[in-house]
């Protein structure tokens, strides 16, 4: 190891920054967000420290840097653009047993700044003892992806409990496992999505540690959308859960791209339709949600575009509570809003689009809806099908006094690989659509807006990213 990691209490303590530029601005602003007493060194300040410095206090020395001015610091952090200057911060330090960092200049440094993610009290710090900053950043962004905003709420209110937790279970390992499971179990879920307020909490906290102690499991069911298949148009909620579910129940609709993003030891139950093979009725997916969850497990039902839009969700929903399990919904992006971003055309246009309707025609159920609504004019109607439908949709449209020159758009397999735009108008789209064979998962868009589809023109690569 090159270097220990440390976290530093900087509260009161006074820091020493040489420099009054751009970069010495940041430096600063990190450095009283930890607390710490600022002595800027520099002959001049520039806008964005004298306002730090105005708004926070703080001394200015306004000469260059001389050693003496390391006196009484407990740290001290070189930011100018003058090597000799930081060189000079880092001898100093060396003499008079002060850590200095040298800002991108480790051989300067005695100490390295880390990249920071701030969930406070939750903090974490990236470094590469100097070797790549960009590397750094990326690996910041990835692992500032996976952990929750609220991770910091989190932390903090098991902070409080310990106390609680200690006194009901005494036994460390019995502990330890209790808040194993807590961070994994429907509190810290219900924490992390803000669904839950203060008071509940308390009680809430109170009920779990009492049934642990009663030794009752208590699983819960994750509603989970999957987006239109891009798995980076997952939600980070969504991805965060499905590295932590025991079971994954999903649909046909999800591809494989968004099932590799489930932890990789999670039980896989597909439940969906698959041609030539047979359909688990909705009957049985709501029973074995609850089957699974009554066995302590956390269970993620995973479903195409949002839970709750054309996905059943609702249903699911009120048998796991109806069951008395407890329930996260997650919203996805639905279908429509993928297809929309993947070829270009907008679903509201100033002046040709006020309104959208997203409509299912399937079946029975196309004979109720209201045609003549769907036939006017300045709206978009996004109808979610099966390719079959097509025609009879169409037919509809026109029997309802829709122009045969509207614009119509089919997208198949919005944002996956290999996705297709068929555009053309009610004229047409049908049997152009026939023609190149379109199958399912298939969108019909039909309005002005749908005359801008292919605007962008770009195909989505093997895995998923845009070119
Ligand atoms: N809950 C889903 C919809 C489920 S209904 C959502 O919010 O998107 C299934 C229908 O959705 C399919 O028949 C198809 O019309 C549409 N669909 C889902 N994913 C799609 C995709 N990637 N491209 C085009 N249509 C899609």
């Amino acid at each position: 190891m090159d270097y220990l990691p440390l976290f530093l209490d900087l509260r009161g303590r006074t820091v020493l920054l040489v420099g009054g530029g751009e970069v010495a601005a940041r430096k600063a602003a990190v450095l009283l967000e930890a607390g710490a007493r600022l002595r800027v060194v520099a002959p001049a300040l520039g806008q964005e420290l004298a306002a730090l410095l105005a708004a926070h206090g703080g001394e200015h020395v306004a000469t260059t840097f001389a050693p003496a001015h390391i006196a009484g610091c407990a740290l001290a952090i070189a930011a100018t653009d003058d090597a000799a200057v930081n060189l000079a911060v880092g001898e100093a330090g060396r003499a008079a047993n002060v850590w200095v960092n040298a800002v991108d200049d480790p051989a300067a440094s005695s100490c390295l700044m880390p990249a920071i993610i701030d969930r406070s009290p939750v903090i974490v710090a990236i470094g590469s003892g100097g070797a790549s900053p960009t590397l750094v950043r990326r690996l910041r962004a990835q692992v500032e992806a996976l952990l929750p905003a609220r991770l910091g709420e989190l932390a903090r209110r098991a902070g409080g409990w310990r106390a609680a937790a200690r006194a009901a279970l005494p036994d460390v390992d019995r502990r330890r496992r209790f808040w194993d499971g807590f961070f994994e179990g429907e509190l810290a879920a219900r924490i992390l999505a803000g669904a839950v307020d203060g008071e509940a909490c308390e009680a809430r906290f109170a009920a779990t540690l009492a049934a642990d102690a009663a030794g009752t499991p208590r699983g819960i069911v994750w509603l989970v959308g999957a987006g239109p298949g891009d798995p980076d148009l997952l939600t980070l909620r969504a991805q965060q859960l499905l590295q932590q579910c025991d079971v994954v129940l999903y649909d046909r609709l999800v591809p494989g791209a968004v099932l590799a993003r489930v932890r990789r030891d999670a039980l896989r139950v597909a439940v969906g339709k698959e041609p030539g093979r047979h359909r688990t009725t909705q009957a049985r997916i709501n029973e074995l949600l609850v089957g699974y969850a009554r066995r302590g497990l956390r269970v993620a039902r995973l479903k195409g575009g949002d839970p709750l839009v054309f996905g059943r969700g609702g249903e699911e929903l009120s048998a796991v509570l109806a069951a008395g399990i407890p329930a996260i919904v997650v919203p996805g992006i639905t279908a429509a809003l993928g297809a929309a971003a993947a070829t270009g055309f907008p679903l509201t246009h100033r002046g040709r689009s006020q309104a959208v309707v997203f409509v299912t025609a399937m079946g029975e159920a196309a004979a109720a809806l209201d045609w003549r609504m769907l036939a006017a004019p300045l709206q978009t109607a996004v109808f979610y099908m099966g390719a079959a439908q097509l025609p009879a949709i169409v037919e509809r449209l026109l029997a309802h006094d829709a122009p045969a020159t509207r614009a119509a758009a089919v997208i198949e397999r919005a944002t996956q690989p290999g996705q297709r735009l068929v555009a053309g108008t009610l004229a047409d789209i049908a049997a152009r659509s026939a023609a190149a064979g379109v199958g399912a998962p298939a969108l019909l868009v039909v309005g002005d807006v749908a005359g801008y589809a292919g605007q962008t023109g770009l195909e989505p690569s093997a895995d998923g990213h845009h070119r």
